[in-house]
């Protein structure tokens, strides 16, 4: 890193307030983690220079002996990790892992039933922007309006009534645990096929800490960036029957050459995760988030379906008189990183809506535990509660930058 400092000093200096933005801020953006210096020294390594089209075995370019054996590092730990049949490490991203998924399992004008966007789905889900909602057939479930639990009620009636060849489960924005083995039954009763995307609690299913969709699934996908503190990227994974048709949609259906660098990235974060240090991180990511979950309600934050189960806590601001704008640009001013968000039914707006999401990953990852997400917890209503008070602000961000330094974020040293 020193080398871009004295060639390019426009880009280190970006580079340098990035490092001291993530090292004196509270990162509580649910989606995201801290990557480990190992998964950062993987990803910037001369596995970026080689091309690799094909598979391990059967490339389309020379000198693939040594890129064969990173893939195979990756295919094997993601597979000892969840215990499947098969798993494609090439995704570039979770979006080109989703898409591969649709371009194996469907036509176009095919009809898909996901997760509402505004129930916590994610625009890969159907989203009229995205490639899926331009290319498919997309009917959306929701949650209910009195638990915030997905209804599988109307899951099923809508199961029987659109006939869809897919079934997406996972979301972006659910705090509850998903019961896979419920879409699992109403996917058969309904002669669909079952894709779980589970983007972000990938890491808390390897851990044992939530249901795991891989025996009940025909797909899944994940990144490697959220729970697994990985490089950014995807992977697809599933039954042996359908890993010719997956690994041809991922190559050439949707991408060019793999990111060798990245996939080195994704063979060191599934070493990681099949340490035993890895099952008590996932078990303090859901602590933590059930403490912070418990302080703001005490606080009289309004909380979607009332706390967590997992990673994630999506908080109704409009509870305290603000909207999920106001209330992400008040905690942003105090060092602590969120993000607006809409939540079930929301009244409101996606560029103002009523809601913020909160995440405990990258907390985690710097060793934070429960003693810290009640001080936190705290900092966050009482900043909520007053989010025009410029003093509190600005004394918070100091007590934010105290915190900060007792807890390391792990990766940046390789950076200096
Ligand atoms: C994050 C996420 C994705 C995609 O991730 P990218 O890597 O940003 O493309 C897909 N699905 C869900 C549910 C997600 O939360």
């Amino acid at each position: 890193m020193n080398r871009i400092r004295q060639q390019d000093s426009e880009l280190w200096d970006a580079i340098a307030g990035e490092i001291d933005r993530q090292r004196s801020g509270l990162e509580m953006i649910a989606s995201e983690n801290y990557a480990s210096e190992a998964v950062m020294i993987a990803c910037g390594s001369v596995m970026t220079n080689k091309y690799a089209e094909g598979y391990p075995g059967k490339r389309y370019y020379g000198g693939c002996e040594f890129v064969d054996i990173v893939e195979e590092l990756a295919r094997e730990r993601a597979k000892r990790l969840f215990g499947c049949e098969h798993v494609n490490v090439q995704p570039h991203s979770g979006t080109q892992a989703n898409t591969a998924i649709y371009l194996a399992a469907l036509q176009p004008g095919d009809t898909v039933l996901a997760l509402d966007l505004a129930h916590g789905g994610h625009t890969t889900h159907g989203m009229k922007l995205n490639h899926s909602g331009r290319t498919y057939h997309f009917v959306s479930y929701g949650v209910r309006p009195d638990t915030h639990r997905i209804d599988f009620d109307s899951v099923a009636a809508l199961a029987r009534e659109h006939k869809p060849k897919l079934i997406v489960a996972g979301a972006s924005a659910y705090p509850r645990e998903i019961p896979h083995g419920t879409f699992a039954q109403i996917a058969e009763d309904c002669g669909a096929k079952l894709f779980v995307d589970m983007a972000h609690y990938a890491g808390l299913v390897a851990a044992g800490e939530h249901d795991d969709p891989v025996p009940v699934a025909d797909y899944v996908s994940l990144t490697t960036h959220k729970s697994l503190h990985g490089p950014r990227g995807g992977m697809i994974l599933c039954k042996a029957g359908y890993a010719a048709e997956i690994d041809r949609a991922v190559f050439p259906g949707v991408q060019g050459g793999p990111l060798m660098h990245i996939i080195a990235g994704k063979a060191v974060c599934c070493g990681e995760a099949l340490k035993s240090e890895f099952k008590q991180y996932a078990r303090q990511v859901i602590d933590n988030a059930k403490t912070l979950a418990d302080v703001l309600a005490n606080d009289g934050v309004g909380l979607i379906s009332g706390g967590t189960d997992t990673h994630l806590v999506l908080a109704d601001v409009t509870s305290l008189g603000l909207t999920g704008r106001v209330a992400e640009q008040s905690l942003e001013r105090c060092g602590i990183t969120v993000n607006k968000n809409m939540i079930p039914f929301d009244r409101r707006r996606p560029l103002d809506p009523s809601g913020i999401r909160l995440g405990t990953f990258a907390l985690t990852t710097r060793s934070m535990k429960e003693e810290q997400m009640h001080t936190i917890g705290g900092w966050i209503s009482e900043v909520l509660k007053a989010p025009d008070d410029d003093a509190l602000a600005k004394q918070i961000r100091g007590e934010v930058r105290e915190l900060c330094k007792q807890f390391p974020v792990p990766g940046t040293s390789c950076n200096n």
